[in-house]
């Protein structure tokens, strides 16, 4: 993880880096770099980058005047070899959905042992509202009081779900979505990937370049637009509901249904032009929403998921269809 990020700087992080590096890291700079730090923004827009960055740039032994690793040192190299004795990096365990106790209690042991090289302790918490109540609490002890030379980011997209005791006692820093073309041009960088495969991916990720390159190498972007058209299939008359239902056995319920919702969204708030949605009444668009919504809470129970799919499949045909004759 640490490994891929040390290799790139993403260019839409580029202004909020020489932010922070001209306030905390630049060689004239007077300013003391903060104890805590919370790193805000979408998921996927590269808010570890960033605190990798910015740790590059505190451990490296030989940096630029404004603040940029060199590349070249010792640090540098050990870091690009993807560790470095004064930086631990800290996310929920594979097997859990939290960071547990035991996990902030090593990161504080080790922020407080002396720094080994550089002078300089870093740990980054990704994900860091996966912490649990214990584990909050014994992180609020050392923000309360911090080590000397010490600095802990802690990264992440839902930070109202942090408790208001731990937020306030970081710096924070937010981390915008890019620019559209700037997050297009990213993406085609990597690969001979479609326009429309791009502009989708950027749309399902909510213009988080990282997520939308996830999503861009996998299934995900195959069954959203399959989804759609399915969809508009049906509301030609050129398909079959049972048809449909029946296709959408390969997967758990949720992930059909949540397509299902996305579109509806897209196409009735006007962020996609969708003619199929378009002629349909808000009313009507409203009630097919709710019944979707309805049947993807449900599908984590026993009903039969085919035929959940098949009734709201056959209102979203006759209500297309009969919206398409007006
Ligand atoms: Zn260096």
């Amino acid at each position: 993880m640490l490994k891929e990020l040390i290799q790139v700087d993403y260019p839409w992080l580029e202004d909020i880096w020489q932010q922070f590096s001209s306030q905390y890291l630049d060689a004239a700079s007077p300013a003391h770099i903060p104890h805590a730090m919370l790193i805000t923004g979408a998921a996927g827009v590269g808010k570890l980058a960033l605190a990798v960055r910015i740790t590059r740039g505190i451990l490296c032994r030989q940096p630029s005047n404004e603040g940029n690793a060199c590349g070249s040192c010792k640090a540098c190299r050990m870091l690009a070899g993807g560790g470095h004795p004064d930086l631990v990096v800290l996310q929920n365990a594979e097997d859990s959905e939290q960071i547990k106790v035991d996990q902030i209690r090593e990161l504080i042991h080790s922020m407080h042992l002396s720094a080994g090289m550089s002078g300089y302790r870093v740990a980054l918490l990704k994900d860091a509202e996966r912490m649990n109540t214990n584990a909050a609490n014994a992180l609020l002890k050392t923000l309360e009081e911090p080590g000397g030379r010490t600095l802990l980011m802690l990264c992440s997209s839902h930070p109202a779900r942090l408790p208001a005791t731990v937020r306030s006692r970081c710096q924070q820093l937010h981390v915008p979505l890019p620019a559209a073309t700037l997050a297009t041009r990213y993406l085609r960088s990597l690969d001979d990937y479609a326009a429309e495969d791009i502009q989708l991916a950027l749309r399902l990720a909510g213009q988080a370049p990282l997520a939308a390159q996830q999503l861009l190498g996998s299934e995900e972007l195959e069954i959203a637009r399959n989804v759609q058209s399915q969809l508009d299939a049906l509301a030609l008359g050129q398909q079959v509901a049972s048809d449909i239902a029946a296709d959408w056995q390969e997967r758990p319920p949720g992930d059909y249904w949540q397509w299902v919702l996305f579109w509806l969204h897209q196409g009735s708030s006007g962020q996609l032009d969708w003619p199929a949605l378009s002629r349909i009444s808000p009313r009507r668009q409203q009630d097919l929403y709710q019944h979707a919504l309805r049947a993807w809470q449900r599908s984590g129970s026993g009903l039969r998921h085919d035929l959940q799919f098949q009734e709201w499949l056959l209102q979203w045909q006759s209500v297309a269809i009969s919206a398409g004759r007006q």
